[in-house]
C-alpha cells in the first residue's frame, strides 16, 4: 500500500501541492487526471524524489519516509520501491533496448550479468520488442522506445511504477501500442499511479480515479463514479471538455 500525507511543494513562492494525501492500494491503478498546470507531474515526482517535497510523508508498503527529516538512506530505499516511466523516455541513446533495460538490475539490483540478460529478454518480448533487443533508440519508433521505458520499469520489479504522461508525446497512431501494454501489465496487479490525459483509457485501466486542480485533490473515487456523476463543480467543468 501507498500512502501520501501532507505531501507539500513549492516553487518559489508558488505552492504547486497544498497537502495532497493519497491512498493507494496494492495492485490498484490510480489514474491522475487535472487541468494542465494542476500539479499531477510534480506529485509524481515528489514521490520518486525527483522533486523534494516541502513537507509530508510517503509510506510505501513497510517503508516509510519523513520528507522533513530524509537523508540519502531513505531516498536511495524509496527509490528501490518505485520506478517512474518518463513523458520523453528517458533512455540512454548510446545503450541498446537491452541495454537500457538491464542497466538498473546490474547497478541498483546487483544482479549478474546473464541472469540480467535473461530477465531484460523476457521483458522486452513480454511488451512486443523480442526482436528489438540490439536497437538503439534512434532506431526506435516513440512507441516503441516507450515500452523499452516501460520493460525498464518492471525489471526493477518495483512496488509501485509511476507513468507520467506516457503518451503525450507519441503521434496519435502510437497511442494505441503503449496503452495496450499498460492495460495488459496492469491486469497483473501491479501497482500503478497514471498522470494521463487520455480520458477513455483512465476510465477503462484505472480503478481509482483522482481529480487534481491548483495543488489540492478536488475530488476522487471510482471511474465510474467520478465520469459519470462527478460532484465538484470544477470536476465537472473539466470533464465536460472530453465529452
Ligand atoms: P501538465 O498537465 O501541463 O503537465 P501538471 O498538472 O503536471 O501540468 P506540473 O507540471 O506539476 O503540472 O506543474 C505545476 C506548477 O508548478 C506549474 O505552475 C508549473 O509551472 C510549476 N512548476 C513545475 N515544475 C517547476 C520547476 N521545476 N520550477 C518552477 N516551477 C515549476
Amino acid at each position: 500500500m501507498i500512502k501520501l500525507r501532507g505531501i507539500r511543494k513549492s516553487f518559489g513562492r508558488q505552492e504547486v501541492l497544498q497537502g495532497i494525501d493519497l491512498t493507494v492500494e496494492k495492485g490498484e491503478v490510480v489514474a491522475i487526471l487535472g487541468p494542465s498546470g494542476s500539479g499531477k507531474t510534480t506529485l509524481l515526482r515528489c514521490i520518486n524524489y525527483l522533486e523534494k517535497p516541502s513537507d509530508g510523508t510517503i509510506h510505501i508498503s513497510d517503508f516509510t519516509l519523513d520528507c522533513k527529516h530524509a537523508g540519502k538512506k531513505e531516498v536511495h530505499a524509496l527509490r528501490q520501491r518505485s520506478a517512474m516511466v518518463f513523458q520523453q523516455y528517458n533512455l540512454f541513446n548510446h545503450k541498446t533496448a537491452l541495454e537500457n533495460v538491464i542497466e538498473g538490475l546490474i547497478v541498483v539490483k546487483k544482479v549478474s550479468k546473464d541472469e540480467a540478460r535473461k530477465r531484460g529478454i523476457q521483458l522486452l518480448e513480454k511488451v512486443g520488442l523480442g526482436a528489438k533487443l540490439d536497437a538503439y533508440p534512434s532506431q526506435l519508433s516513440g512507441g516503441q522506445q516507450q515500452r523499452v521505458g516501460i520493460a525498464r520499469a518492471l525489471a526493477l520489479e518495483p512496488e509501485v511504477i509511476l507513468f507520467d504522461e506516457p503518451t503525450s508525446a507519441l503521434d496519435p497512431e502510437l497511442v494505441g501500442e503503449v496503452l495496450a501494454v499498460i492495460r495488459r501489465i496492469a491486469k497483473e496487479g501491479i501497482t500503478m499511479i497514471i498522470v494521463t490525459h487520455e480520458m477513455a483509457f483512465a476510465q477503462d485501466v484505472a480503478n481509482h480515479v483522482v481529480f487534481m486542480d491548483g495543488g489540492v485533490i478536488v475530488e476522487e473515487g471510482p471511474p465510474a463514479e467520478l465520469f459519470s456523476n462527478p460532484k465538484e463543480e470544477r470536476t465537472k467543468q473539466f470533464l465536460k471538455r472530453y465529452t
